[in-house]
């Protein structure tokens, strides 16, 4: 059976989850129990996230969360960091956003998981977002439509053994099975969903996990550099297995400017050690287009409140879509999926001149990114005031 957490979703967002990693950081090799008040304010202080009910422990609650995050577990009562954890705690982390994290993740994540009960290292390895990624791209390649309800990955992905070891073209020639489920096992698995739909090229719609992505070098990038399980012996005890998989210590593998930016010209600008291109990712997602004009019938400007249908009538919907997130995250999620609430539709003039007012506003102010959700959105507000 695919296992996973069940109803901290919003704790598995990957925002939360760098800000989670810094405590655990921080508490990295104490015994929980004689600082249990301390951990909790400072993660309730860090994150701002209940980590409720107070009459629990935190660990009681939350150690699943923190060991399928891969941030840390827990032996003797000592909490111990993984090194996920403490890269995603660094000021100048490697992992710059949800793709950069959950590329490293996705091919290490696997059954059996040292978190679980029944811990058996003789059952069979699989790795449920290989396969469930490979699955969307055989689809996509073979001309269909990219996206799976939950039932298609019990019925085709789980009902049929898929491992996630298997080549993509393995995937075409699936066909569904009977599959009898549990309502606990359909929750956890809506819960795997969503976390994975962090990624970029993923977003969750109408109960559908949708693969958006045009470019086909990234998709190529995807299959075969991040789709490849590490695939090592499992180590009988669970400390062991849990550092094993979370251990970097043979370098990160991060995407090239490439993987999922689109063909057309950004604005690129080097950061740290790599390329990066502004506003990518978001803005240029095609399904993301698509909800917000099925939300949005009228191509009405969020800055300018042009509608764009009337003043230029022959025109179809010529409206950009632009995420209101910093410029390094993907959308966020909430426990439906994908958020709508994070995009507008600008005219393309507005739509310049508000990356022109973010670039100057952060060389202004000696920042490569916003620092927070909130200060992204006071400077989208701040641009809109001062239109003349
Ligand atoms: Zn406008
Ligand atoms: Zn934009």
């Amino acid at each position: 059976m695919w296992r996973w957490d069940q109803g901290r979703l919003l704790y598995f967002r990957f925002d939360v989850l760098k800000s989670i990693a810094v405590v655990l950081a921080k508490f990295n090799g104490v015994s929980i129990a004689n600082c249990e008040d301390s951990f909790r304010n400072a993660l309730i202080s860090e994150t701002g996230m209940p980590f409720a009910p107070a009459h629990y422990t935190v660990l009681r609650n939350y150690k699943r969360v923190f060991e399928c995050a891969f941030l840390a577990t827990v032996a003797d009562g000592r909490l111990i960091a993984s090194d996920f954890c403490r890269e995603l705690a660094k000021e100048d982390s490697e992992f710059t956003n949800a793709d950069d994290y959950l590329l490293s993740y996705i091919n290490r994540f696997r059954f059996p998981f040292p978190a679980f009960d029944g811990y058996d290292t003789t059952q069979e390895r699989i790795f449920p977002f290989c396969a469930i990624l490979k699955y969307l791209i055989a689809l996509k390649q073979s001309g269909g439509q990219p996206s799976v309800a939950l039932n298609d990955i019990f019925q085709i992905i789980i009902a049929n053994h898929c491992t996630g070891l298997e080549d993509i073209h393995y995937y075409c020639s699936l066909t569904p099975k009977s599959y009898a489920t549990n309502d606990t096992e359909k929750r956890q698995l809506r819960e795997m969903v969503i976390f994975i739909s962090q990624l970029s090229v993923l977003k969750v719609y109408n109960g559908q996990l949708w693969l958006d992505v045009t470019n086909q070098s990234a998709l190529d990038e995807l299959a075969y550099s991040f789709l490849i399980p590490i695939n090592n012996a499992p180590k009988e005890n669970r400390v062991e297995e849990f550092a094993t998989l979370t251990k970097l210590s043979d370098g990160i593998v991060l995407p090239t400017l490439e993987v999922f930016a689109s063909n057309t010209a950004d604005i690129e600008f080097i950061e740290g050690k790599r390329k990066r291109a502004e506003h990518f990712r978001v803005d240029r997602s095609p399904l993301l287009r698509k909800y917000y004009r099925e939300t949005n019938r009228q191509p009405i400007c969020h800055m300018c409140q042009l509608n764009v249908a009337l003043k230029y009538p022959w025109t179809d919907y010529m409206l950009d879509i632009h995420h209101l997130l910093p410029l390094s995250s993907s959308i966020a999620i909430t426990t439906k999926g994908t958020s709508l609430q994070d995009i507008v539709g600008l005219c393309p003039t507005c739509h310049r001149s508000i990356h022109a007012y973010y670039a100057k506003w952060l060389r202004n102010n000696g920042q490569d990114d916003f620092r927070s959700r909130a200060e992204a959105m006071d400077v989208y507000l701040a641009a809109i005031k001062e239109i003349a």
